[in-house]
């Protein structure tokens, strides 16, 4: 009986991505959803501020991106199990120039179904890993900071991966917070929750 139920539910519930309109996705208000669920990439218990989410005005138009507002050298940990492909750590510049686009220190992270995420503005030096590594969502991986295009400390977190249509895009990611499995919305505090 057991198995017969799973079997029902499988179709319903192997979508690589959500379906949702904008408006939702300010909401933070989706129908169904089987995304996969990420770790916020501080340290247990951090409480931090989103200033930026998904289709945020200043600099997020058209993006699945999120800017945590964050004070430079914090800790930054995985927020998903997986392998360091890239990485940068040598720049020490950052603002809000054109220029700035190509001076910032980044990690990014492929995950198993083969999305990766991207981990930026980091402070020189302030990268913990190796390529090739493998981390687990919760560990270390960088120190926050200001380089490439940025007016104050802060962590730009972004995943790229596969869409339902197949496209590769940015993809809109739930959280675990003490605020329970959802999607960051922009002028909140969360606490981490591994
Ligand atoms: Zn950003």
């Amino acid at each position: 009986m057991k198995a017969g139920i799973l079997l029902l539910l499988l179709p319903f519930c192997c979508f690589s991505q959500q379906e949702y309109s904008i408006t939702d996705l300010k909401n933070g208000k989706f129908k169904a959803d089987s995304s996969f669920i990420y770790t916020l990439p501080f340290k247990n218990h951090k409480k931090v501020f989103l200033v930026q989410a998904y289709e945020s005005g200043f600099s997020h138009k058209g993006e699945r991106a999120l800017d945590f507002k964050i004070k430079k050298g914090t800790t930054i940990c995985a927020a998903r199990d997986g392998i360091v492909i890239a990485l940068r750590e040598d720049s020490d510049k950052g603002g809000l120039k054109d220029e700035n686009l190509s001076d910032g220190n980044f990690i990014s992270i492929q995950h198993i179904d083969g999305s990766v995420a991207h981990y930026w503005h980091l402070q020189k030096d302030g990268v913990l890993v190796n390529k090739g590594d493998t981390v687990i969502a919760g560990q270390p991986v960088g120190l926050t900071g200001n380089t490439g295009y940025s007016a104050f400390p802060h962590l730009h977190f972004e995943v790229q991966g596969y869409d339902s249509k197949g496209n590769y895009v940015q993809l809109a990611t739930r959280f675990y917070t003490n605020k329970g499995v959802i999607y960051l919305r922009p002028g909140k505090f969360y606490r981490t929750r591994h």
